[in-house]
């Protein structure tokens, strides 16, 4: 951990170069540290923020990864259901679109947005944030962009939508000959990406890159 030394003259500096802790409120100087360390607050102990190797390159694997398994996870099966010699396939579009059909259109809408049309969104906001640091162009946007994101992470809900599918799959499997589909693999591939790359954007790197143009940040 490196040190964070609380004192008197924190008025005096500019605000970029102090940081608060998310759980005590401790106001202090931002720790200086090296890739791959992080820094604690000297009160409570939370983690305040972790620098991580390369990670511009590893988010924008990720990400691109992410989009490449988006269009798979929504419009390929994702279960197979044979009900009294009736076959059908299930896809997440075809659900939101069966959920309308069916006079539920409110509740279409919301899951189209949480599961297919937020998780998107956030993608390519993510996206374009990494490639304005890349690139070096556009932090203006970036900025309006990674602030867009963190407005719709509450709203992309796709862990509670795999739920609802799990949950539903084990009722059916009573009632029907069922089989699972390529979508659901690439569905659950998707979360767990999305997981990874949250964990590997580090928003402190994120925000420091783009309000600053830290060119060491960029690899
Ligand atoms: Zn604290």
């Amino acid at each position: 951990m490196a040190d964070s030394p609380r004192d008197t003259s924190l008025s005096s500096l500019p605000l970029a170069a102090l940081v608060a802790c998310h759980e005590c409120d401790l106001l202090m100087r931002k720790p200086l540290i090296k890739d791959g360390e992080s820094a604690e607050c000297p009160r409570c102990g939370y983690e305040l923020f972790r620098r991580r190797h390369h990670v511009f390159k590893r988010s924008l694997a990720l990400v691109l990864t992410a989009l490449l398994l988006y269009l798979p996870a929504n419009f390929l099966p994702i279960m197979q259901l044979n009900l009294l010699g009736q076959r059908s396939q299930d896809t997440v579009w075809s659900g939101v679109i069966g959920l309308y059909e069916s006079g539920m259109q409110g509740i279409a809408v919301v899951v189209f947005l949480c599961s297919m049309a937020v998780p998107l969104l956030k993608l390519l906001c993510q996206l374009l944030v990494l490639l304005s640091i890349r690139l070096d162009l556009g932090h203006s946007y970036g900025l309006l962009l990674y602030r867009i994101f963190h407005h719709l992470r509450e709203w992309g809900m796709l862990e509670v939508y795999l739920m609802g599918i799990l949950v539903s799959m084990v009722k059916l499997m009573d009632l029907a000959d069922l089989s699972l589909g390529v979508g659901l693999f690439c569905f659950v591939a998707l979360l767990l990406v999305q997981v990874w790359l949250e964990l590997t954007m580090s928003p402190q790197q994120i925000w420091e890159a783009l309000a600053e143009g830290d060119a060491h940040a960029r690899d």
